[in-house]
């Protein structure tokens, strides 16, 4: 790298949301001089994310897999239920992670302390810097990406790693065309105890304005990611606490007993959006700068996890420069097919739930029915959802699964 005088990494990661520190501790382990640049870690994000295990397995490499195991809820079962009122309707489906031999799917976190862990996490690894603030501009040239913070640092590297988003600044001074739309739904999220244990049980339930989503927390609580229309949000918002807990037990049919809402619920507007490159001009894209859908069947994160992973795998193969042309369009080749495979569907089943076409509601319920009656399919769905490759990978004969497990590693 041809530079003057101002700070050189390998790696400067923008963005402090999960995926950026993830992507930092895991750059870090690999041997990059890596640097971070944020705000600090958001401990107000009253989500949680349901990580899955190939996700937890990575994340384990990172030594961050004691705080999942102690801090995560085990999602054992997941269960999705039409609860339109239209004319088709699919029947209810469920998956038991016994069903692949795993104790559990995943894990449900809580963001705040998820966040908080990985910001820990960092300041204790020597080999990241840590910037606290924004990135105020980018200048790409042949041989490295300038940074300058707002507070005037000034920073090299010869790979940044966007991780600053879904209005990512660096992915446009990469030249990135990113195509945004909004679905015209938010997400209401909140955390509520239950009278009744929910086992394990995750329950998506799809409505006419999109999913509403149960996922189990530690004792007897669960976390709640309810899709409005847009519209109609501010009017579940303006409900006392008792009336929006009555609204979320007669939603899931009393299924989980009497409700009680445990915190201030919190509203996400949901959009979706499709970069026309993941990496360019020595700017690579990872989770939200790559990849925005509605929040059906926890995919987000996890796909921003495997963007790290190969992201860092490309990285270790072209330690010569890092952020080449040739490097850049190797990570690009292993992320597509997975990200818009991911896309496709969430946002297919997103419109199928908000269309009132009778084909849609035909062809949903057709695919549940299969989903739940034909083994091979829901082995593959199963697979298929918790890591790329691994439904084709089951379909295939032992032996031939053994040696490409083996040409692998
Ligand atoms: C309601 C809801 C529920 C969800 N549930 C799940 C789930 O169960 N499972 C799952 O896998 N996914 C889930 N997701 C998706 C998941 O939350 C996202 O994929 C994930 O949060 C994206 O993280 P990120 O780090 O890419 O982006 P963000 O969390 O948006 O972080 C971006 C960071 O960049 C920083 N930044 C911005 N500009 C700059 C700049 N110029 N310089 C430096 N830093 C900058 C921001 O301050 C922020 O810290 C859900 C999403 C929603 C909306």
């Amino acid at each position: 790298m041809a530079m003057t005088d101002r700070a050189e990494y390998e790696v400067l990661v923008a963005g402090t949301g999960p995926v950026g520190m993830i992507a930092a501790l895991a750059c870090a382990k690999a041997g990059f001089q890596t640097a971070i640049a944020g705000p600090k870690a958001s401990t107000a994000d009253g989500r949680t994310t349901a990580i899955m295990h190939p996700g937890i397995d990575y994340l384990k490499s990172l030594s961050l897999g004691s705080f999942i195991e102690t801090r995560g809820e085990p999602l054992r079962t997941m269960r999705i239920v039409d609860a339109t009122q239209r004319l088709v309707r699919s029947p209810t489906v469920t998956f038991h992670a016994s069903e692949l031999d795993l104790p559990a799917f995943g894990h449900n976190v809580a963001n705040a302390e998820f966040n908080a862990a990985l910001e820990t996490a960092i300041l204790e690894t020597p080999g990241i810097r840590r910037l606290e603030g924004l990135v105020a501009s980018w200048h790409p040239s042949e041989t490295h990406v300038d940074a300058r913070m707002e507070d005037g640092t000034e920073i090299a590297a010869a790979l940044v790693i966007a991780a600053d988003g879904r209005g990512s600044s660096a992915r446009l001074a990469a030249g990135i065309y990113v195509e945004t739309q909004s679905t015209g739904q938010s997400a209401i999220v909140l955390s509520f105890s239950h009278t009744r244990p929910h086992e394990g049980i995750s329950t998506e339930f799809h409505t006419e304005s999109g999913p509403f989503t149960q996922v189990p927390l530690a004792g007897n609580r669960s976390s709640l990611v309810w899709v409005v229309r847009t519209d109609d949000a501010p009017s579940i918002l303006a409900l006392d606490p008792s009336e929006l807990a009555v609204r979320i037990e007669g939603q899931m049919r009393s299924m989980l007993g009497r409700v009680t809402v445990e915190t201030q619920p919190q509203t996400y507007p949901l959009s979706t959006s499709r970069p026309r490159r993941y990496a360019l001009n020595r700017i690579a894209l990872v989770g939200e700068a790559a990849h925005v859908f509605p929040p059906i069947g926890a995919q987000g994160l996890n796909l921003g996890i495997r963007d790290v992973e190969s992201l860092v795998q490309v990285a270790t193969r072209n330690r010569e420069d890092i952020g080449a042309a040739d490097a850049l369009a190797a990570y690009e080749a292993k992320r597509r097919p997975d990200i818009a495979l991911r896309s496709g569907v969430v946002d297919l089943l997103n419109r199928s739930l908000l269309s009132d076409l009778l084909p849609a509601q035909v062809a949903r319920s057709a695919v549940f029915e299969a989903l739940r009656t034909l083994s091979p399919l829901r082995n593959f769905f199963m697979q298929e959802g918790m890591r790329p490759g691994n439904g084709l990978r089951s379909l295939l004969p032992l032996k031939t699964r053994d040696r490409q497990a083996e040409s692998r590693t």
